[in-house]
């Protein structure tokens, strides 16, 4: 539709989630005409997010050490780990301030119609965390729809066998949603109200 760069960035643009053609065709347009400065600085922060952001060794949120700073903060609660999907659901979870435990991200969750089973999520590494018998309560806080769902009763049914206090916030939570888009009153109050997960 337009030539050459301009072309090359709207799909670029047009790639990224949530940004339709209308859309990459409007950011596109915006930084065309803003401060070059400004766009620098964008250009920067998309190459040093690549460049030094990683995953922490234990929980797999983002981190920019070995370890994020949850796993490294000595003040979080080492019995209790919560699972989540993504790390965008840390940053959800940490805004209410209701746990001082700490995480475990899976990087999705089971879905079969996506070929995405238990092996492609960070479920081994989690078994290991639980292994040596720090962790007595497992807080499994994916989101709450089908696949949500389905992969905290694998995960319950997993654990089952270790004996461990296995919760689930409780409802009142949007259904079908994501758990960032719970609002963080609603958000702390499913976890203050977690029920017990019996599988
Ligand atoms: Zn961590």
């Amino acid at each position: 539709m337009y030539e050459g760069v301009i072309q090359n960035l709207i799909d670029e643009l047009g790639q990224l989630p949530g940004v339709g053609p209308k859309g990459a065709q409007r950011i596109a347009f915006h930084l065309l005409a803003a401060d070059p400065a400004d766009v620098r600085r964008l250009a920067a922060a998309l190459v040093e997010v690549k460049e030094r952001v990683r995953f922490c060794r234990s929980c797999g949120n983002v981190a920019e050490e070995e370890e994020c700073r949850i796993c490294r903060d000595p003040l979080r609660d080492l019995a209790v780990i919560c699972v989540v999907e993504e790390p965008k659901d840390v940053v959800a979870i940490e805004r209410t301030r209701e746990f001082r435990g700490r995480y475990h991200v899976l990087g999705g969750a089971i879905s079969p119609i996506d070929g995405i089973g238990p092996d492609d999520l960070r479920i081994k590494e989690l078994m290991a965390r639980l292994a040596d018998g720090t962790v007595s309560e497992l807080i499994l806080a994916t989101d709450p729809n089908l696949e949500g769902e389905a992969t905290a009763t694998y995960l319950a049914r997993l654990v089952k066998p270790m004996g461990l206090r296995v919760t689930r916030p409780a409802s009142g939570l949007p259904v079908g949603g994501d758990l960032e888009y719970a609002d963080e009153v609603t958000l702390g109050r499913a976890f203050e109200g977690r029920r017990l997960l019996d599988v």
